[in-house]
């Protein structure tokens, strides 16, 4: 909240929908969604009901259980790459380990990431970047196939297919980052909606229906490099956890109607069409963001020279029409089908008031 001039944040009471109550009763139209994972919204009938259910039966065991299976065969069937799939408890997680098994996979040392993407707090991977020049020798390029934490900065054409073939030739595992992407831009992610196959794919947020979940997985030759099979120690206490995967479970399964990519995509549409007045609104599906500046934000650099300070001007102005977008010019509006036409167009209208 500092960084839009607060002091303090608010103290979230219950969230139902697009909509979450503070613990004083004001409620907010909230374009945060806990970050990415609530892609149904808020208190998600069909998610509470699996996850009540699961609780009944046990929280956790520490034992191969038969809903982990379910989401790990959801997980393959969706994302385009992943052949075999390990279930986690965090993205940072899912990242460390994603990393881990590259390295000796390749049995090389130094990855390659880019500024402005962000892969969970683990110190190699809070990391700036470096040159890029060099990819001999690596064992990896990570990337975000469409950048979210820099606010939403699509890839340029061609520079997947780049990534790509710079692994290829230099045998570095491309490592695409869908911990936001995945499920939400596409049922299959990133590398559906560009047609770029990578070797590893880390995935979080949806995949957890809004519990702590996570995944990483790829192709099977490398995966099976992984404990208990293979050489590369890897486990958790509460990995595969059976509230988890039952949430996850009960987001995924439906996402194999296309009209919810469909709708989300309407729906995204709606949004940047009257949010394109105000700013430089780049958006992919259901994932959007208003940068203050006319100019286009294709990296970081770019995306630092937006007006912060309007930024957080605009951030007090929503609030206090309780309106909650991200305390962040570098983050996304995360859609979700609880976001009706009201909730896009009072959203747009307040923005424009904003701008007189
Ligand atoms: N990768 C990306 C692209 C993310 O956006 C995030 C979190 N926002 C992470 C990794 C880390 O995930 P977590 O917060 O679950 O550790």
């Amino acid at each position: 909240m500092r960084a839009v001039g607060l002091d303090e944040p608010f103290f979230v009471r219950r969230g139902e929908g697009a909509y979450i109550e503070d613990v004083e009763g004001n409620r907010y139209l909230d374009w945060v969604m806990s970050w990415g994972p609530l892609l149904f919204g808020h208190g998600d009938r069909e998610t509470v009901e699996a996850v009540r259910a699961a609780a009944e039966l046990g929280t956790s065991f520490g034992a191969p259980s038969v809903t982990e299976v379910e989401l790990a065969a959801e997980i393959v069937d969706a994302v385009p790459s992943v052949e075999k799939v390990r279930l986690v408890s965090s993205g940072t997680e899912a990242a460390m380990s994603a990393v881990r098994l590259a390295r000796a996979f390749t049995s090389r040392d130094r990855i390659l990431k880019f500024a402005g993407c962000y892969h969970g707090h683990v110190d190699a991977l809070l990391a700036s970047a470096g040159s890029g020049v060099a990819t001999l020798g690596l064992p990896a390029i990570l990337v975000e196939p469409v950048a979210g934490n820099m606010g939403v900065v699509p890839p340029e054409p061609g520079f997947l297919e780049a990534l790509r073939q710079l692994c290829d030739a230099s045998g570095a595992l491309l490592v695409f980052d869908e911990v936001i992407t995945g499920f939400r831009i596409a049922r299959g992610g990133a590398q559906e909606r560009f047609g770029v196959t990578p070797d590893l794919t880390i995935l979080g947020k949806i995949a957890g229906g809004g519990l702590p979940l996570a995944a990483f997985g790829g192709r099977a030759e490398i995966m099976d490099r992984l404990a208990p099979s293979g050489d590369v120690y890897q486990a958790g206490t509460l990995s595969g956890n059976p509230l988890a995967t039952a949430a996850g479970l009960a987001v995924l399964r439906r996402l194999r109607d296309p009209a919810v990519y469909e709708e989300l995509e309407r729906r995204g549409a709606r949004l940047e069409a009257g949010l394109a007045a105000h700013g430089r609104v780049q958006r992919v599906g259901a994932m959007a963001t208003l940068f203050m500046t006319d100019d286009p934000v294709r990296n970081f650099d770019d995306a630092q020279r937006a007006d912060a300070e309007r930024y957080a001007a605009l951030f007090r102005h929503l609030l206090e029409r309780g309106i909650y977008i991200a305390p962040s010019p570098f983050e996304a509006m995360f859609l979700s089908l609880a976001h009706g036409d009201e909730e896009i167009d009072r959203t747009i209208q307040a923005v424009a008031d904003f701008d007189g």
